[in-house]
């Protein structure tokens, strides 16, 4: 079977031919220097386009999406997003919109930019945003330099960063990229921020905690109040990694909590597929106190202009060029100001709703570590599954024949064996049922058939790919010599 569009090349054939023209009849080498001349065509491949058309929805239909499977890969926020948002985001308005476009002639887009601020500090209780990272790691690093920032400005060296032990991976990242020490938390026995703990840890050199909320487990910290209070007795700030946001819209406020900055993940939460790399947008709302340090430029409204202003002597300056994500934010726009304060409620309201649902119909088949009604997500052990000697990672695999793109597996990393599921608001009961019944039946074929989980997938066109080192070696990039030859397999 040929699978590369290079394979199935055949000399000559052609997409479509375009008349002779009729123009004045002048050689390439008039028009362009010799040396930028190719001597040879380049070896693309030749085909009609139907072969083109077909290849390609092909390759598209062997892929997993949240418009074509249920996707409830924990952390990730996988919801199904309103194309009418796509669709606003690509006129030629917005879409077409140079980054250098002067002020004077984008008022439009400026507009939605300072209205958009304005709406995620509504939502959020926060006293300013900036829209400018473009992603949530991004965020979090643009925090963390206010953070540094402030206790500058108060002539305070801290250079230490608490962070929980079930925190996303991205934190203690970027905590240590901004040349900070990570001190982790153990989280106490209900898998929360243990206050005891924390008041041990807590010094002057503490610049801030980082703290995710609802948490990875997807519990609410019930603590917050007494943890912000804390925090700030010490002099230290507490950074809210605000991914998880979808369980809180429209019924809890981080600035409400005492949270001093967030970042939110316009790409889960707001409306922006994602998954494939593309560009995110990772804003980060401010307290009062630490305005004076957000990145510039600022849109701002003079009157009834808005204008970017350049000026800000405490600011950490800029942390991206250009808006080179706008497309994000004004699907952000759009989604927030259809969906309305009612709507926005409701979808926290049904992506908790779903979470506990699914948590319901599975609690008897699998263990919830962390007992008690969860927020937007929860994590189940599969450790009553290595008796049959199957892992996470096989079940993750075998509900790939199932129709249903497998839940986020081994994190976070205080659940052994953990499945992390996230339904999200926008699917139906009937969607959580069918879920819910495939992993009770592959939980049933553990027993009776492990073998079978062992070698699964079985239905899709690649079985198990080595993914350490498609990450480490990466080769994306055909040459001939690459052809396979009929008789191997790989
Ligand atoms: C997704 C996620 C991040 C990182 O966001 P990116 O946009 O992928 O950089 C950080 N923290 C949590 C809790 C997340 O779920």
């Amino acid at each position: 079977m040929s699978e590369l569009i290079f394979e199935k090349s055949v000399p000559g054939r052609r997409g479509y031919r375009l008349p002779a023209h009729d123009g004045p009849q002048r050689p390439l080498r008039d028009l362009l220097p010799a040396e930028h001349l190719r001597r040879q065509p380049p070896r693309l491949p030749e085909a009609s386009e139907l072969d083109v058309v077909r290849h390609y929805t092909r390759l598209s239909q062997r892929n997993f999406s949240v418009d074509t499977h249920f996707y409830p890969l924990g952390s990730c926020t996988m919801k199904y997003n309103p194309k009418l948002n796509d669709r606003i985001a690509s006129w030629s308005r917005f879409a077409d919109m140079h980054p250098l476009h002067p002020a004077s002639c984008a008022q439009g887009l400026l507009r939605l930019l300072y209205e958009l601020e304005q709406l995620l500090c509504e939502i959020t209780g926060m006293h300013a945003f900036t829209l400018q990272p473009a992603a949530g790691a991004q965020g979090e690093l643009t925090g963390l330099k206010m953070v540094r920032a402030y206790h500058r400005a108060k002539r305070q060296d801290r250079s230490t960063i608490l962070i929980p032990d079930s925190a996303h991976g991205t934190n203690p990242a970027s905590a240590s990229l901004s040349g900070f020490q990570v001190m982790e938390l153990k989280s106490n026995a209900h898998g929360l921020i243990d206050l005891a703990e924390l008041r041990g840890r807590l010094s002057n050199d503490v610049a801030a905690l980082m703290l995710t909320n609802p948490n990875t487990l997807g519990l609410f910290e019930r603590d917050i109040l007494a943890i912000t209070a804390l925090c700030h007795e010490h002099g230290a700030l507490v950074y809210m990694d605000g991914a998880n946001m979808n369980a809180l819209l429209g019924l809890a406020k981080p600035g409400d909590m005492g949270v001093d900055l967030l970042q939110l993940n316009l790409h889960k939460t707001f409306s922006t597929p994602h998954g494939g790399g593309g560009p995110g947008a990772g804003p980060v709302g401010v307290s009062r106190s630490l305005e004076p340090f957000l990145p510039v430029p600022r849109v701002r409204k003079t009157g009834k202009r808005f204008v970017w202003d350049e000026r800000g002597r405490r600011s950490i300056g800029r942390v991206h060029a250009f808006y080179g994500n706008v497309g994000v934010l004004v699907r952000a726009y759009i989604y927030i100001r259809t969906l309305g304060r009612e709507g926005l409620e409701r979808t926290g309201r049904a992506a908790i709703l779903n979470a506990n649902y699914l948590k319901a119909r599975l609690a008897d088949v699998f263990p919830v570590p962390f007992a008690g009604r969860c927020l937007h997500e929860f994590v189940v052990s599969l450790t009553p599954l290595k008796a049959c000697g199957v892992t996470a990672w096989d079940v993750a695999k075998r509900l790939l024949d199932y129709g249903f793109y497998a839940p986020t597996v081994y994190f976070p990393l205080v659940v052994d064996e953990a499945f992390m599921i996230e339904p999200t608001e926008t699917e139906s009961r009937e969607t959580l049922e069918a879920f819910a019944n495939a992993l009770r039946g592959i939980a049933q074929e553990a027993r009776t058939n492990p073998e079978l989980l062992r070698r699964a997938p079985h239905q899709l066109p690649v079985n198990r790919v080595d993914d350490v080192k498609a990450a480490r070696e990466p080769n994306v990039r055909w040459t001939p010599s690459q052809v396979p030859v009929s008789n191997t397999s790989g």
